[in-house]
């Protein structure tokens, strides 16, 4: 026999003070079962649990091994359990006159809610219900048990696990639904517990009589037919379709297979003394130390899950607007409520965490059903991880484990109404760009967003996708809604600088600018003016104006309590992309340790642009060098105080400042009226301008005269940018206050461009620090790492450069041949189709731009020991790029002000997690 089976224990006993197994055991016992045992068995715990047993994961694997079939002592091994089972509870199985009902229930490792199968109130029959009803009194409970373990049986085991096929695609659940209906419907009752016993009574021989029909077989009466088509029926699930489907999205392994729980069957229903309820031992919603929970008197667990009933709160913290006038659990069974508190307390203490429990009341005694870590949101994560570490329940590390980097945004962006949003449909799906909640009203252009804004409408920027044009209309929006481009489009780029709300590449839209207004793949049109709100932490589209919830950050006592804790574990720096005051402000609040990449070009850009973006059209346009000259030497002082604020802000932590980056022609106005005026301007022809323009035009800008190659082409220009930094520090410096910048050259491939640059940056400095009476002015000069080339010559770059900064926006597109203005068009698709696992532009793809990364650091470092290194591509906000940064060496990350606190606590848990790395 494989699998050495005769030594496997397979079946783990749990109960009264006793258990096999314990929490550890996940992989054997499924979550449910390993907690199960842990409740009942620890002597610290000693719960009131429904006594039951385990059947292990070993089991599932050797019935998928060996056709099905179960291992040759398994059978002694359930009697044996069940014999425990039938001695604790004082009842027993199959018996005519006291008998022991059962549950059987999957449980896997990893939850997998509502994937596998259930059946419940196993081992009634015509003759052992006569027992149920003289043990509870009552008729009605009885046979209402009796109908639900008949259609659960029919269902999981005689239809899904024998594999029919249902006929027209109604299943036999489906068929007994519409009879108890019908019975309903005659009657005029709305709810199940309307039925009466003789109905109930025709009710089950009706269901057994339909299964017959349509499944070939009858229902079986002997209860241990019942109990072992059940644990079959449970094993057959792991591998129905529904489970099939959610492992390969959460990607659970096949092999894991899952445990079967078979246990005692208590009932909340047997009448006003008996209850079911759902608690967590603080609040999953705020995070508060506080014991919250609902419940229903005389009712099953499905009960409460179903909705039909409002469930009541259990004490007066847990009450809410529906809920109010009902009456808890506290006043109305204080001795329970008593307890099931004592028990809360308990088994939180035990964890160390917040659990979500489960407890059924029958007949006035407390039974523990389940426990388990609850789920919880961002803002309650926060609060729950700093009150626990304070209340000594959990040391440092593990507060700062208990929170995922990207609840943090739950924190400081406004969010749509969870509540509202749960019962609204949305029209449209697209990527979710910049996080947060946003509404307004619908504008097709940024002049209208401008022109609206100025009346003080709320508006909402829609367009295909945006410029840089778009710029001024975007700042005045609420949030942008692209129906083109990927996660690092312009509108995404800029929008997550901003904080702002955002969704892009939202394919469910078509833009009519015509008649300005969009409709959605289902038909939904949206005209100029009308109302919509924004998840761009989902990037769902709602008709409707939904309200939106605040947050103020600095009123966070608990962030800031995690914060002071990440600060002190983590190794990594964390900077800010920023290029204007507000922006570095901003990211200074938000615990930016430097700025990792000014982008120069921002000025040219948006509110007060409009001379500076002049004197560049002059620049670029000018014949002879005597014209560039001056129209250089007016940028400059433009140049110079731009830089000069955002270092003064910084107050003397690093800046690196990058060298004009885009294409020339990307600054230039492309439509007649436009040029018409810039020729006024400039004093040149309409003609020749427009012979200029068409002469900087390319194909291909993104791989044309950009970056460094403008420098090099035309070296005054760096010139002027590497004065204006050096000045400005200077100027700073001579104040009293501090500067450091660092000067970073865009899009190099070759240490050759690096050397023919520093030429000029060692020129400018000699002369700056004369004009400026100064021996030294501090800077470091480094390049960013966008072209593949550059990171494998990275041992080379080296020998010019101080620093790197991966670009890794650049890095994938050149790295995928995928462009990432245009990836709206099939990125969705290569997702789905399972392709890629995930955005390369979101998250690093450590297989292969990762490499190119590593390699580029470790070659780097060894022309240069002290080569310091980081990132200023959006990945440098992503949590699982910033430990992919933190595991491969980097001196820092750098992203938009609104991801700093969540790359921080990246940053930490990937010191937590991987430990110091060497340098
Ligand atoms: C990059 O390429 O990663 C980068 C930061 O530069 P930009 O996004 O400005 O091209
Ligand atoms: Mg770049």
């Amino acid at each position: 026999m494989k699998n050495n089976s005769s030594t496997k224990k397979y079946v783990y006993f749990f109960g009264a003070g006793k258990a096999d197994g314990n929490e550890s055991m996940k992989n054997l016992l499924g979550g449910k079962g390993a907690n199960l045992a842990e409740m009942a068995g620890h002597p610290k715990l000693q719960l009131p649990v429904p006594p039951g047993f385990t059947i292990s994961t070993d089991v599932c694997t050797y019935y998928y091994e060996h056709q099905q079939s179960y291992p040759e002592k398994l059978p002694l091994l359930v009697t044996n359990a069940l014999k425990s089972v039938e001695k604790m509870m004082g009842k027993k199985f199959g018996d005519t006159h006291n008998p022991l009902l059962l549950s059987v229930r999957s449980g896997a490792r990893r939850s997998m809610p509502g994937m596998m199968d259930t059946v419940l109130d196993i081992g009634l029959n015509d003759d052992t219900i006569q027992g149920l009803i003289r043990q509870s009194g009552n008729e009605h409970f009885a046979y209402d048990a009796y109908r639900r373990l008949v259609m659960m049986y029919a269902d999981v085991v005689m239809e899904k696990a024998a594999g029919i096929e249902p006929k027209n695609g109604k299943g036999i659940r489906k068929l007994l639904d519409e009879k108890l209906a019908s019975v309903k419907q005659a009657q005029g009752y709305s709810s199940d517990t309307e039925l009466t016993v003789p109905e109930l009574k025709t009710l089950v021989k009706e269901f057994k009589a339909i299964v017959k029909k349509v499944l070939g077989t009858p229902f079986p009466d002997d209860p241990y037919q019942q109990l072992w088509g059940s644990i079959g029926g449970v094993f057959g699930s792991w591998n129905g379709k529904r489970a099939i489907d959610y492992r390969r999205i959460e990607k659970i392994p096949n092999e894991w297979g899952t445990a079967v729980n078979v246990q005692a069957m208590v009932f909340g229903n047997l009448g006003n003394d008996s209850a079911t309820g759902v608690a967590f031992t603080r609040n999953p919603g705020t995070g508060e130390n506080k014991f919250y929970g609902e419940y229903l008197v005389n009712a099953q667990g499905e009960d409460v899950v179903a909705g039909t009933r409002t469930p009541a709160p259990i004490n007066a913290y847990s009450k809410n607007s529906q809920s109010d006038q009902l009456e808890t659990l506290e006043k109305l069974m204080p001795k329970i409520y008593k307890e099931l508190n004592t028990i809360q307390h308990k088994l939180e203490t035990h964890y160390k965490d917040m659990q979500d429990i489960e407890f059924t009341i029958e007949k006035g005694k407390l039974y523990m059903l389940q426990c388990r870590v609850g789920k919880r949101n961002g803002v309650a994560a926060v609060r729950m991880a700093t009150d626990m570490f304070s209340e000594g329940l959990i040391d440092a590390t593990t507060a700062i484990l208990r929170v995922a980097p990207n609840q943090l945004v739950e924190l400081l962006l406004p969010m749509l109404d969870p509540a509202v949003e749960m019962a609204t449909k949305p029209i449209a799906k697209g990527l979710p760009a910049g996080p947060g909640g946003a509404k307004g009203r619908v504008v097709f252009s940024s002049a209208e967003a401008v022109e609206w804004a100025a009346k003080g409408e709320k508006v909402i920027l829609v367009r295909e996708e945006t410029s840089p044009d778009d710029i001024d209309g975007m700042h005045k929006s609420q949030a942008i809604l692209t129906s083109k481009g990927g996660m690092t489009s312009h509108a995404a780029l800029v929008a997550r600088g901003w904080g702002k709300c955002c969704i892009v590449g939202c394919s469910d839209i078509e833009i009519n600018q015509e008649t300005k207004s969009f409709t959605t793949k289902d038909n939904a049109i949206v005209k100029e003016g009308d109302l919509i709100s924004l998840n761009g932490t989902k990037g769902l589209v709602y008709q409707i104006d939904m309200p939106l919830v605040a947050t103020d950050l600095n009123k966070n006592k608990s962030y800031k309590k995690l914060m002071h804790l990440v600060d002190q574990i983590k190794l990594m720096g964390v900077r800010a992309n920023a290029e204007t005051p507000k922006d570095a402000a901003q990211a200074l609040s938000f615990g930016a340790e430097g700025i990792g990449l000014f982008r120069t070009e921002h000025m040219f850009y948006g509110e007060a642009s409009e001379q500076p973006l002049f004197l560049l059209r002059k620049m670029i346009m000018s014949k002879t060098a005597t014209e560039r000259t001056n129209a250089l030497n007016e940028l400059f002082v433009y140049v110079k105080k731009d830089i000069k604020d955002t270092m003064e802000v910084m107050k003397g932590l690093p800046v690196t400042i990058r060298l004009l980056d885009p294409p020339l022609n990307e600054f230039v106005p492309h439509d007649t009226e436009k040029l018409r005026r810039l020729s006024k301007e400039l004093n040149i022809p309409l003609a020749l301008l427009q012979r200029r323009v068409l002469a900087l035009e390319e194909n291909n800008p993104m791989l044309g005269h950009r970056g460094v190659r403008v420098g090099i082409s035309h070296p005054d220009i760096t010139e002027m940018q590497v004065r204006a930094i050096f000045e400005a520090s200077a100027e700073i410096i001579k104040s009293g206050k501090k500067a450091f910048p660092e000067i970073m050259v865009p899009v190099t491939c070759s240490v050759n461009e690096l050397i023919h640059q520093k030429e000029i940056v060692d020129r400018v400095y000699g002369e700056v620090c004369a004009k400026m009476k100064m021996k030294n002015i501090p800077y470091l000069y480094g390049t960013m790492i966008e072209i593949p080339r550059a990171a494998l010559l990275a041992d080379k770059m080296a020998q010019s450069a101080d620093f790197f900064s991966f670009g890794t926006n650049d890095l994938t597109q050149m790295s995928f041949g995928f462009s990432r203005d245009d990836i709206g068009g099939f990125l969705p698709n290569y997702l789905s189709q399972k392709i890629l696992a995930e955005d390369p532009f979101q998250t690093i793809d450590q297989e292969a731009v990762g490499e190119l990364i590593q390699l580029g650091t470790d070659r780097g470092r060894k022309t240069k020991k002290q080569l310091k290194v980081g990132i200023c591509g959006e990945h440098g906000g992503d949590p699982a790029s910033v430990k992919f940064c933190h595991r491969i060496g980097m001196n820092y990350v750098s992203c938009s002000p609104f991801r700093v606190p969540i790359a921080r606590l990246a940053a930490a848990q990937a010191a937590v997690e991987f430990g110091k790395i060497n340098k």
